[in-house]
């Protein structure tokens, strides 16, 4: 006899840059949820969907928790996280390897706290070439904690991700598949080509990069096999421009170009993309404003 199919809700909770978007993307077999070496890099809470033959998963996956709480953009990126807790059926507490901190201690209160099982997820383990000195770390921090399994990680070379997925099918209810198998995400493809703007503007400003730009798809038409794109870059000062625009405008094209490569990839279509750079002054702080960028709940 055959175990019955699994399907059901996962958060995925953690401190930011921990893995939580690269686990995600691993799981669901495609790049969804943007990456990058930076904080903050994911405001949205996003369902990533994962279909295996024992079970689907939903993968919520959320901006971290920040203590700073100033901000509009701030206090939606927190809500976010906390809404994901909601009609879960289990939940990811990731950490990182060799690394157990107050915002670590804070998230497993906040899970304990909704009843959910939690998977404690110890991720990027390839840091450590000798895993054995892992254990006195996993000791530590399951000690007078509870958890309903720990599973050692590489999101990132997809090291361990198979004993995870079983674990978590384990832990969902008996039921049909909630989405088809060929769906990825509850995310539209337009917002998903923000996305991936904001990711090529993450990872090519690095620290220059004004904390509060925003991608804004102006233009999302299909013409024929072709997809045209039109994508505003909103900052909050003129200053600001020279920084994304770069000298003669190699640094837009080099965002623009790489955007594309990934739409490309992910829609599995030609792409035409257009981007445009603009000022706005103190949209992160405007709820009108960002309720126009998307970043409503
Ligand atoms: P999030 O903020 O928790 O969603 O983290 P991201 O998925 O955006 O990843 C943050 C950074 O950590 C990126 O530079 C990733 O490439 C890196 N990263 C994620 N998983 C691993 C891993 O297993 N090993 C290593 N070495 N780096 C990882
Ligand atoms: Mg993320």
């Amino acid at each position: 006899m055959t175990a019955p199919f699994r399907a059901g809700l996962v958060a995925v909770i953690g401190r930011p840059n921990v893995g939580k978007s690269t686990l995600v993307n691993a799981l669901v077999g495609a790049r969804i949820s943007i990456v990058s070496p930076k904080a903050q890099t994911t405001r949205h809470r996003l369902l990533g969907i994962a279909t295996f033959p024992e079970g689907q998963l939903l993968l919520v996956d959320t901006p971290g928790i920040h203590g700073k709480q100033k901000k509009a953009m701030n206090r939606y990126m927190n809500r976010a996280a906390r809404g994901a807790l909601v009609d879960v059926q289990a939940a990811i507490l990731m950490i990182e390897a060799g690394r157990w901190l107050e915002d670590d201690a804070l998230a497993y209160a906040a899970l304990k706290e909704s009843g959910v099982p939690v998977v404690l997820v110890v991720n990027k383990v390839d840091k450590f070439a000798d895993k054995t000195a892992l254990l006195p770390f996993i000791a530590e921090v399951t000690r007078e904690r509870e958890f309903a399994a720990v599973h050692p990680i590489s999101a990132l070379k997809g090291k361990g991700n198979d004993a995870l997925v079983k674990t978590l099918i384990g832990l969902m209810p008996e039921s049909e598949p909630l989405y088809g198998e060929d769906e990825i995400t509850d995310r539209s493809e337009r917002f998903l080509a923000g996305e991936l703007v904001r990711e090529q503007l993450m990872t090519r400003l690095g620290e220059e990069l004004p904390y509060s730009a925003t991608v804004e798809i102006e233009k999302f038409e299909e013409d024929g096999q072709l997809l045209r794109i039109g994508a505003v870059i909103w900052i909050e000062r003129e200053s600001q421009k020279p920084i994304v625009i770069g000298k003669g405008g190699e640094r837009l094209k080099a965002i623009s170009t790489g955007a594309r490569v990934g739409m490309e990839k992910l829609f599995g279509r030609k792409v035409f993309l257009e981007t445009w750079c603009r000022v706005r002054e103190g949209w992160s702080d405007d709820e009108s404003a960002l309720r126009r960028f998307g970043y409503s709940d």
